[in-house]
């Protein structure tokens, strides 16, 4: 019997333990009537009410049965399975999460107190309607994109964008119909023997190299580094086959749900069916199917963002966080955990492979690669005869740039080249909006949001300033907030808006595309313009860093960084790392398929001998990786130090300082466990939504156990009223 499968019986009232979602704790209950199994979801009562629980162990508690209280409900769900309990178990310690809320995580399904009753569902019926109108052709797109799925009359609408009488209406005319139909019917299944692409001697021996790790069925990370376009989606999903042909489930992590199409169609072409999917972009009735039918193994493959790692998957075989390096992997909200560590821990636990693919690592992964701690497969060229991209700097110095203007001479020539010839450019900024800062220019003040230390951001074509911390905005203002002169406010600096007015000025004939995520109000709607740009319906793109992330614009020539100096500055240690990854991965948008159309990346920059943009130009990565990790060993800084951070927040800055200090004055505990403490300091984001935030930086060497000595330092603390406290392992920014 495997460790897995040993269910633990308890008779009927015999104490149990329970484990609420509730901020409690485990709590002694009375076992119900034909007893339970250990990691069995239940309902129990708390107070008036009953909330949702996990059957722990045996009772802990020195309580009489007869006043015990029973649990009220088994729940029809798969009982979690050992090591998903040890899973969440050791990721409450490490992140130093209560189990309660580590347990919701879990259980992010909607309706798990409910039996799996029939619904009322919509399928394709008939002909299309004699009228057709836009709207109903919506209905029918959504209906033809989703072949496996069903939706309710209501969640359909909601996708197509359209009322639920659009429905229908289609109903009526018989095109489609309402059926009843079972909840929570298993996926199709995935075929792994159907035959995939031809690969390359080096996809090939990746491939191979990875096959044998899965069939091993125990534990193990490789890092797969591969410049874009190598092939390492091919090479990954070689492994998804050898996982599925061993009757194991898999797990892909993609960092940006617009991805998510084209994967699906990848996969699509590989194993015959679509995988199970698992984003905030998912309609309820997925949810709940998809976190059932993981825990009954009825799904073998699930494409999903970072909260897929809490399904409570009945036998994963293999987890691919692809783009590992990409900063969404790390949630910094009620629950701080990084998906990519997570991954692992949950794969050492299940005995599964963990593939982290990326054509730029994260320098953790880098470090545990050159150490040995993970194994290393490289894809050293692109596939076939695309080239990668000449990277070249145009030196700002020596260009005559009028104020106002970003586009040099230089640049604009290449993309004239490049619209004469019927190829795309991409004109890449960082910077969501028309302008970062808007400034009076009769008093000198610059426009702020009332809530947040930041500026306000003028957004032009929603003709309104916006907060990019809290989200707040406001109409533009014709007078200045604090002097009141009208007519006086003045943009200062670009953002991609203001590119694309300057680009509309210089190129009138050309057809430019603003890609920005703030400009779309749904996936679906960014999906659909990042098709229709794949399809080369626009000549000059111009994006923020959504466009860096994987998308395949075989049309594309030409990548412009409008300012490769924007992310060198600033106090954080990661920045020349982001900045790096950055600019490599949006190079590498430039020719990825064109054999005959080489790719041109060119940045934009005052400082062209700064270490960063020449370790770009002259492609020597791995150098550049190099000599970042010997700085952080050097200040024993992550990955060869460890980091915590303590973050305080209250509305009355002269409270969470003080208290700050206080939790400083009293850190002996930390020190005496080998670590030392920095601060109090103002947190990244100084202040959010009315609240001050102050962090305290707990700073450590690896073998240190930082999380028992926080619990130890906070334990006796007691808050103030409406002071937060949260507390981030391995901070992202330092
Ligand atoms: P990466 O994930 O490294 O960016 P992809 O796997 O997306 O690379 O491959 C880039 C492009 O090359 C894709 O369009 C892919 O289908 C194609 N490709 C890669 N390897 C092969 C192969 N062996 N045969 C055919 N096409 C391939
Ligand atoms: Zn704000």
């Amino acid at each position: 019997m495997t460790r897995d499968s040993l269910p633990d019986f308890y008779p009927p009232r015999a104490r149990i333990a329970v484990l609420t979602t509730e901020p409690v704790g485990v709590l002694d209950y009375l076992a119900p009537e034909g007893g339970v199994r250990q990691g069995q979801l239940v309902l129990a009562p708390l107070g008036p009410r009953r909330v949702l629980g996990m059957v722990w162990g045996e009772g802990v508690g020195d309580f009489d049965l007869a006043k015990l209280r029973a649990v009220a409900r088994v729940l029809d769900a798969e009982p979690f399975r050992r090591g998903f309990v040890e899973f969440l178990t050791r990721a409450a310690d490490y992140t130093l999460t209560p189990p309660p809320l580590m347990l919701r995580m879990a259980t992010r399904a909607p309706d798990l107190d409910q039996p799996p009753a029939a619904r009322r569902v919509i399928v394709p019926a008939g002909d299309p309607p004699s009228r057709m109108t836009e709207a109903r052709e919506r209905v029918m797109q959504v209906v033809a994109d989703h072949g496996g799925a069903s939706f309710a009359p209501s969640e359909l609408a909601q996708l197509a964008g359209v009322g639920v009488s659009v429905v229908k209406g289609l109903v009526t005319a018989g095109t489609l119909a309402e059926i009843e139909a079972p909840r929570d019917v298993p996926y199709p299944q995935l075929d792994p023997n159907l035959p995939g692409k031809a690969l390359d001697a080096e996809q090939q021996a990746a491939a191979d190299s990875l096959r044998q790790a899965v069939r091993s069925r125990a534990y193990g990370t490789t890092l797969l580094r591969g410049v874009t376009g190598s092939g390492k989606t091919e090479v990954y999903l070689e492994a998804v086959a050898e996982c599925l042909r061993a009757g194991r489930q898999a797990l892909v992590l993609l960092p940006e749900i617009a991805l998510s199409a084209e994967f699906l169609d990848r996969v699509e072409a590989r194993f015959g069916n679509r995988p199970g999917e698992w984003h905030s972009g998912i309609t309820r009735t997925e949810r709940r199917r998809l976190w059932h039918m993981a825990g009954r193994g009825e799904v073998g493959l699930v494409v999903g963002a970072r909260s897929a790692l809490f399904l409570p998957f009945r036998d994963l075989g293999l987890i691919v966080v692809d783009e590992e390096h990409d900063s969404s992997y790390k949630q910094e909200d009620v629950v701080f955990y990084s998906a990519r560590d997570m991954a692992v821990l949950r794969a050492s636990i299940s005995g599964a492979q963990v593939v982290l693919a990326s054509a730029t690592p994260s320098l953790e992964s880098w470090v545990n690669a050159a150490s040995g701690k993970y194994a290393r497969l490289d894809l050293r060229s692109r596939y076939g005869e695309a080239e990668l991209p000449d990277m070249a700097a145009i030196d700002l110095r020596a260009e005559d740039l009028p104020s106002g203007k970003w586009i040099s001479p230089t640049l604009a020539k290449a993309v004239e080249a490049r619209l004469a010839r019927g190829e795309q450019s991409l004109l890449f900024l960082n910077r969501r909006g028309f302008a970062p800062v808007t400034v009076c220019r009769a008093c000198g003040q610059q426009i702020a949001c009332h809530q947040c230390d930041a500026r306000m951001v003028e957004h032009r074509f929603q003709n309104r300033l916006v907060c990019h911390q809290c989200g707040e905005t406001r109409p533009i203002p014709a007078a200045c907030p604090s002097c009141g002169v009208e007519g006086k406010l003045a943009p200062i600096g670009p953002g991609v808006e203001r590119i694309a007015e300057e680009v509309a000025a210089r190129f009138p004939g050309a057809k430019a595309t603003v890609l920005s995520s703030d400009l779309f109000g749904s996936a679906r709607a960014l999906k659909e313009t990042v098709a229709e740009i794949a399809n080369g319906e626009t000549d000059i793109i111009i994006g923020t860093q959504i466009v860096a992330k994987g998308h395949n614009f075989p049309r594309l020539t030409l990548v412009g960084v409008i300012d490769a100096d924007l992310g060198l500055q600033g106090a954080d240690m990661r920045a020349a790392e982001r900045s790096f990854q950055l600019m490599r991965q949006v190079a590498g948008r430039a020719g990825r398929q064109a054999g005959d159309r080489p790719g041109v990346a060119l940045l934009q920059t005052y400082q062209p001998e700064h270490p960063v943009i020449r370790a770009i130009l002259s492609g020597q990565d791995e150098a550049f990786w190099d000599a970042e990790a010997a700085g952080r060993q050097a200040t024993a800084m992550p990955p060869f130090g460890r980091l915590a951070g303590v973050i305080l927040s209250h509305p009355d800055l002269a409270v969470v300082s003080d208290f700050a200090r206080h939790l400083a004055a009293n850190a002996q505990v930390l020190r005496d466990a080998g670590a030392e403490l920095w601060g109090p300091a103002p947190a990244p984001i100084a202040r959010i939504r009315g609240r001050h935030r102050v962090r305290l930086l707990i700073h450590a060497p690896r073998q240190a156990a930082v999380q028992a000595a926080i619990a130890d330092w906070l334990a006796p603390v007691k808050l103030p009223t409406n002071l937060r406290l949260s507390i981030d392992i391995d901070p992202q920014s330092f």
